[in-house]
C-alpha cells in the first residue's frame, strides 16, 4: 500500500517537474541577458533613462526572442509528430499483420516472453491500435504531445519574471551603485533558481546553483567591461 502510493506520487511528479523547470530556466535566461545589460550600460556611466530604456528593450526582445524560438522547435517537433502518426495510420490500414508482428517484436525487445507479447500486442491493437503504435513504437504519448502557443507563451512569461527583477532595480537604484547592486541580487537569484532547478531535475543542489552563478558572473563582467570600455571612449 505504502510502496504503491509512493509510486503514485513520483509517477504525477515527473510530469509537473518538466513543466517547472522549463519555467526556472526561462527566469533564468531573463535575469542574466537583463542583469548583464543593465550591469553594462550603468558601468558606462549612461543616463538613468537610457539604462531603463535598455532593460525595457532587452526585456521585450529577449521575451519575444524566446517564444520565437520555443513556438519554431515545438511547432516542428509537432509537424514531425503528426507526420510519423499519419503514416503510421496507414501502415495500420494496409498492412495490419505486419504492424501487430512489430507491436509484438517491440515488448518482446523489452523483456516479456513471446508468447506474452503476442497476446500484449493483440489486447493493445483491440484497444487503440495507434496509440499503442504511437506510445509504444514512436515515443508519443499524451503527456509529451507538442503544444507550440503554450510553450511560446510560458518561456516568454518565464523570461519576463526574471527579467523583471534587474529593470526594477534600474528603476530604483541610482546609477553609481546599480552594477553593484544587480550583480550582487542578481547573483543570489541565481544560486537560488539554479538551486530550485537541480532540485526538481533531481541533482545535487549544490553543484546547480554554483554553475549558473558561475555564468551570471562571467556574463555580468563581461558586459561591464564593454561598459567600462564605452564609458571610457570620449
Ligand atoms: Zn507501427
Amino acid at each position: 500500500m505504502q510502496a504503491r502510493s509512493a509510486f503514485h506520487r513520483e509517477h504525477h511528479r515527473t510530469g509537473r517537474v518538466g513543466w517547472l523547470r522549463a519555467a526556472v530556466l526561462g527566469a533564468n535566461d531573463g535575469l542574466i541577458s537583463t542583469a548583464s545589460l543593465v550591469v553594462g550600460v550603468a558601468s558606462a556611466q549612461a543616463a538613468p533613462g537610457a539604462i531603463l530604456l535598455a532593460a525595457s528593450a532587452g526585456l521585450v526582445a529577449g521575451a519575444f526572442s524566446m517564444a520565437a524560438g520555443e513556438y519554431v522547435s515545438v511547432s516542428s517537433q509537432s509537424d514531425a509528430e503528426q507526420a510519423d502518426l499519419a503514416k503510421e495510420k496507414q501502415e495500420l490500414a494496409t498492412d495490419p499483420a505486419r504492424e501487430r508482428a512489430e507491436l509484438a517484436g517491440i515488448y518482446a525487445a523489452r523483456g516479456l516472453s513471446p508468447g506474452l507479447a503476442e497476446r500484449v500486442a493483440d489486447e493493445l491493437t483491440a484497444h487503440d491500435a495507434l496509440r499503442a503504435h504511437a506510445r509504444d513504437e514512436l515515443g508519443i504519448s499524451d503527456l509529451t504531445r507538442a503544444r507550440p502557443l503554450q510553450a511560446a507563451l510560458a518561456s516568454a512569461a518565464a523570461f519576463t519574471v526574471g527579467a523583471a527583477v534587474p529593470l526594477a532595480l534600474a528603476a530604483a537604484v541610482p546609477v553609481r551603485l546599480l552594477p553593484t547592486v544587480v550583480t550582487l541580487s542578481s547573483l543570489v537569484l541565481l544560486a537560488m533558481l539554479g538551486g530550485t532547478a537541480a532540485r526538481l531535475g533531481g541533482a545535487p543542489v549544490g553543484v546547480g546553483a554554483a554553475r549558473v552563478t558561475l555564468w551570471g558572473a562571467i556574463a555580468m563582467a563581461c558586459t561591464a567591461a564593454v561598459g567600462s570600455l564605452f564609458g571610457a571612449a570620449p
